[in-house]
């Protein structure tokens, strides 16, 4: 079988996330409102209206466009895009075209390549053809034999971002996906939510014999309204074209859609070409000139994005690159990282004060027990109420021995819990860890008086025995013994009285 390489290009629409909508005053914030209550002439697309520009829509445009490393053009158009649907009041959408915010721009995801030994992950540079402004249209609801129109969303801003054909697989897809939405999260430019609609994507996939030079007769699949649905309609998709091409037929250009319960693609109409949207400049509205002074603003307001970020937490706290990319997927845990990390090295008393508690730690008891009772209760960051200070505290009280890593364990579940400190809470369940010497070896004691088998086995050279017998002690005192010094006292009673 001819091996077949696999050609993808995104277009992204993500609603920007502003208070107005992108030409008129009516709030863009309309998820929870009852049906054409956020509307007004000029975007009920009455007679008469002229549509004003909404400045931080193009702010925010400018910043994506700057964290998608795209040149920032001089001189924006607008351009009316013609075409015809219910959800689309004035017969057709304002958009950018020949001259759009930004282009040229790339970005770089983790792809997976195909080595000789293992998949080993690479950075893989995906370029950006372009990013516009565009406004959002309508809804549809169909309710039975009836549609109804919602224009809650028309004209609410959308950011649209167009790859070049770079990609080379759905999991690249996916990747080239997740990088992006971390970029506009990290920007607080869009939820970029594709769940909830606030993200969507379109496909263009080909494919071709490999060594051919030209790109094989590409079909577009749009609706593509999650990350698990843009990897199955590729896989898919692919799938379909070889097949094709095997059996001697071939592409026909055309717009699918993805048909999520049946798992696959089904043709939606043949494709229209841009000549068919007879697009020209909006005549409401004059070009829009970019200052450099203002693009410049912009440059220096912009976040460290993730990238930065990630080689930033590797060179300053030595924290493995695997384990920092977990922390940084999300802005706000990073933030919550690095604020327990600042609050361990500023405790707010001295009492607090930890010697040994290096980032690296920090980076586990968030990534390993926190995110546990994240999962657990079905909540993000935002929701939980241990603050970093107390965090912090938690681990002072870990360090300086008064508690062990089990009973610091429980006590963050009651943290998480309740918000309540950790002190309260180890001494409210009486988590304190027992250290006296003189205490813990009458417990030594009495548990090796209760198993005389397993004692004399051991002392036969059975040596695995002694962390069962460590386990009993331990389970003695209720898990608050100080582990180092039971060891060492099981140790000594085991090996002394031989
Ligand atoms: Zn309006």
């Amino acid at each position: 079988m001819t091996h077949y390489e696999t050609i993808i290009g995104l277009e992204v629409h993500a609603q920007l996330l502003t208070e107005s909508k992108m030409f008129c005053g009516c709030s863009a914030d309309y998820a929870d409102a009852a049906p054409n209550t956020h509307v007004c002439p000029v975007c009920m697309a009455l007679p008469g209206v002229l549509p004003v520009i909404n400045r931080a829509a193009v702010e925010k445009t400018i910043m994506a466009g700057l964290a998608l490393n795209c040149t920032i053009a001089e001189e924006a158009v607008f351009a009316r895009k013609n075409y015809h649907y219910a959800d689309l009041p004035k017969g057709y959408q304002i958009s950018q075209y020949e001259l759009p915010f930004c282009r040229d721009g790339w970005i770089e995801v983790e792809a997976k390549v195909e080595a000789e030994v293992e998949a080993e992950a690479e950075a893989k540079r995906v370029g950006i053809t372009r990013a516009h402004l565009e406004e959002d249209t309508g809804k549809l609801v169909h309710a039975g034999a009836h549609s109804l129109v919602d224009l809650n969303r028309a004209g609410v801003p959308l950011l649209e971002i167009v790859t070049e054909p770079d990609l080379r697989s759905p999991e690249e897809a996916h990747a080239y996906l997740t990088r992006l939405q971390q970029i506009l999260r990290y920007l607080g430019v869009s939820s970029a939510d594709m769940e909830r609609g606030a993200m969507r994507c379109e496909a263009n996939v080909s494919v071709r014999p490999v060594g051919v030079g030209e790109f094989g007769t590409k079909v577009e699949v749009k609706n593509l309204n999650s990350f698990k649905a843009v990897r199955q309609s590729l896989e898919y998709e692919v799938a379909r074209q070889i097949a094709l091409l095997e059996a001697g037929e071939r592409v026909v250009q055309v717009t699918m859609g993805w048909d999520e319960a049946n798992g696959r693609t089904v043709v939606q109409r043949t494709k229209e070409s841009s000549a068919d949207y007879r697009y020209f400049p909006e005549p409401d509205l004059p070009p829009l000139v970019v200052e450099r002074a203002w693009v410049d603003a912009i440059a220096a307001r912009l976040p460290e994005l993730p990238d930065a970020k990630a080689a930033r937490f590797v060179a300053e706290m030595g924290l493995d690159p695997r384990e920092v990319a977990v922390l940084v997927a999300d802005r706000a845990v990073a933030n919550y990282f690095e604020a327990v990390v600042s609050a361990v090295r500023n405790p707010v008393s001295s009492r607090n004060r930890v010697s040994k508690y290096a980032p690296k730690t920090v980076a586990n008891w968030i990534t390993g027990e926190l995110f546990r009772l994240m999962n657990a209760a079905g909540v993000g960051i935002d929701a939980v109420q241990i603050t970093p200070a107390a965090f912090a505290e938690l681990l002072a009280l870990v360090d300086a021995g008064t508690i062990n890593v089990n009973s610091a364990r429980r006590a963050l579940d009651g943290m998480f819990e309740s918000g309540r400190r950790a002190s309260d809470l180890v001494a409210e369940l009486g988590l304190a860890q027992v250290s006296d010497a003189e205490a813990l070896a009458g417990v030594v004691a009495e548990v090796l008086n209760r198993y005389p088998a397993e004692v004399a086995s051991y002392r036969d050279g059975n040596e695995k025995l002694f962390g069962w017998l460590m386990g009993q002690v331990m389970r003695a005192t209720r898990g608050k013994g100080n582990p180092a010094v039971v060891r060492e006292l099981l140790d000594r009673a085991l090996n002394v009285q031989r």
